[in-house]
C-alpha cells in the first residue's frame, strides 16, 4: 500500500494507494479517528461486487452501517437524489458524527460528497473510489457537485474527504471504455506535469491495459500524486489548478454538442490533442512532443482525431464557454511533455483551423 499525504491546512487528509486495501478499510477509519456511524452510499452493481463485503467488515469491527442505494447513472447526480438521500440520512437517524463514505465513481463520489458537505452543515466524508478516473482524479480535490438542468456540476462546493481509499484492485471488475476513460486523465496529469511518469506510461501501457497489479498501483499513485500536489498549492482553483483543465477546453464543447454521447474521456482525448496542435503551430511545443502524445492516446484505444461532428457548433459551444476578449482565448498550452501553462491569448482563429484540419 502506498499512502500520499494532501497537506490542506485543517483538510489535510491521507489518500492510500493499493490492490485489496479494500479489507483495511476499518483500520483505516479507526487510524482517521472516524468512530461513529457509517453510511455507504453506493450503486447496486457495486454493492453487489463490493459493498456487502465492506459492510460485514464494518460491522464486525463495531461499526453502526448503513447502505443506502442510488440508480446507476449520471441522471442520478441530482439535487432531488440529494434530497431523497438527506430524507433516508434522518429516518436512520444520522448525526454529526455519521460518516458518509461514498463507494463508487465519480457519480456517486460527487453526490455523495455533495450530500456529506450540507447534511448538518457537513458531516465526516469518506471517497472509496472504483473507477480509474474516480481513483486518479475526481476522489482528489474536494469538488463536490450535483448537476442542475442541463449544467454539468452548477450546484456544489469544495468539501475535503476525511480520508481516499483507492483499492486498485477493483478495478478488474471496471469495463474496458471505463478504463481507456480513466487513462484520458492519467495520460493528461502526465503530460501536463510530469514527463517521466509519461516515459513510465510509454513503456508500460500493455500492462497497464492488462491490469497487472503493480503497474495499476504505480498509475494510480503517480497520477493521484501529481493532481494533490497542484490542489495543494491552489485548492480553489485561482490559478494553477487551472492546469488540470488541459484538454477539457475543446473536450467540454464536443461533449456538449455531442449531448453527452461521447464520453468525458473520449472528449478530453481529442482535446489534448488539439491543443498539443495548437501549442505546436503557436511555435512552443516541438513536433516531437505532439507526436509522443498523439500515439500514446492512440495506444491507450482513445480517438486521436476530431469525432464527425458539427465544426461551427463545436466552435460556438467553446465561445459560449469561455471569456472571448478580442477573438482571443485562454487555453492550456504545452511547452513540452511534463510542462503545461496557462495561456490568455489563443486566437479563436487557430483554435478553428485545428478543429476544421484533421491532420497536423
Ligand atoms: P466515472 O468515475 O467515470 O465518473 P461513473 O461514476 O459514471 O464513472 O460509473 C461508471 C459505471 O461503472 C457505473 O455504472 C458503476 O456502476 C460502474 N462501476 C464503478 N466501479 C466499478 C467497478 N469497480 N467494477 C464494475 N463496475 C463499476
Ligand atoms: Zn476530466
Amino acid at each position: 500500500m502506498r499512502t500520499i499525504r494532501a497537506e490542506l491546512g485543517a483538510n489535510s487528509h491521507n489518500i492510500y494507494i493499493g490492490p485489496g486495501i479494500l479489507g483495511n478499510t476499518t483500520f483505516l477509519l479507526k487510524e482517521t479517528g472516524l468512530s461513529g456511524k457509517v453510511v455507504i452510499v453506493t450503486d447496486p452493481v457495486i454493492d453487489g461486487l463490493y459493498g456487502q463485503d465492506l459492510k460485514r467488515g464494518l460491522i464486525q469491527a463495531g461499526y453502526k452501517v448503513t447502505t443506502l442505494l442510488v440508480p446507476r447513472g449520471e441522471d442520478n447526480k441530482s439535487l432531488e437524489t440529494a434530497g431523497r438521500l438527506y430524507h433516508d440520512l434522518t429516518d436512520n437517524y444520522a448525526d454529526r458524527t455519521t460518516s458518509i463514505l461514498a463507494l463508487g465513481g465519480g457519480v456517486i463520489g460527487d453526490l455523495a460528497g455533495f450530500v456529506a458537505s450540507t447534511y448538518m452543515r457537513g458531516v465526516p466524508f469518506i471517497q472509496v473510489p472504483t473507477t480509474l478516473l474516480a481513483q486518479v482524479d475526481s476522489s482528489i480535490g474536494g469538488k463536490v457537485a450535483v448537476d442542475h438542468g442541463q449544467i454539468k456540476n452548477k450546484v456544489g462546493a469544495f468539501y475535503q474527504p476525511r480520508l481516499i481509499i483507492s483499492d486498485t484492485e477493483t478495478l478488474k471488475t471496471l469495463p474496458s471504455c471505463e478504463m481507456a476513460n480513466g487513462m484520458a486523465e492519467v495520460i493528461k496529469s502526465a503530460a501536463i506535469r510530469n514527463e517521466r511518469f509519461f516515459a513510465f506510461l510509454e513503456d508500460n501501457l500493455a500492462s497497464i491495459k492488462d491490469l497487472d497489479l503493480p503497474c495499476l498501483e504505480e498509475t494510480v499513485f503517480q497520477t493521484a500524486k501529481i493532481k494533490a500536489e497542484i490542489v495543494e498549492k491552489d485548492e480553489r482553483e485561482l490559478g494553477l489548478r487551472a492546469i488540470l483543465n488541459y484538454g477539457h477546453t475543446i473536450g467540454h464543447a464536443i461533449e456538449t454538442v455531442s449531448e453527452l454521447a461521447i464520453e468525458h474521456g473520449k472528449a478530453v482525448a481529442f482535446g489534448m490533442i488539439a491543443a498539443a496542435r495548437i501549442s505546436h503551430k503557436m511555435g512552443i511545443l516541438d513536433y516531437a512532443g505532439l507526436n509522443r502524445l498523439r500515439e500514446l492516446v492512440g495506444k491507450a484505444d482513445l480517438p486521436t482525431q476530431m469525432p464527425r461532428m458539427d465544426k461551427v457548433a463545436t466552435m460556438q459551444a467553446l465561445k459560449h464557454d469561455k471569456k472571448i476578449r478580442n477573438d482571443k482565448i485562454r487555453f492550456v498550452l504545452l511547452k513540452a511533455i511534463g510542462d503545461a501553462f496557462i495561456a490568455d491569448n489563443v486566437d479563436l482563429s487557430l483554435v478553428e483551423e485545428v478543429l476544421e484540419a484533421s491532420e497536423t
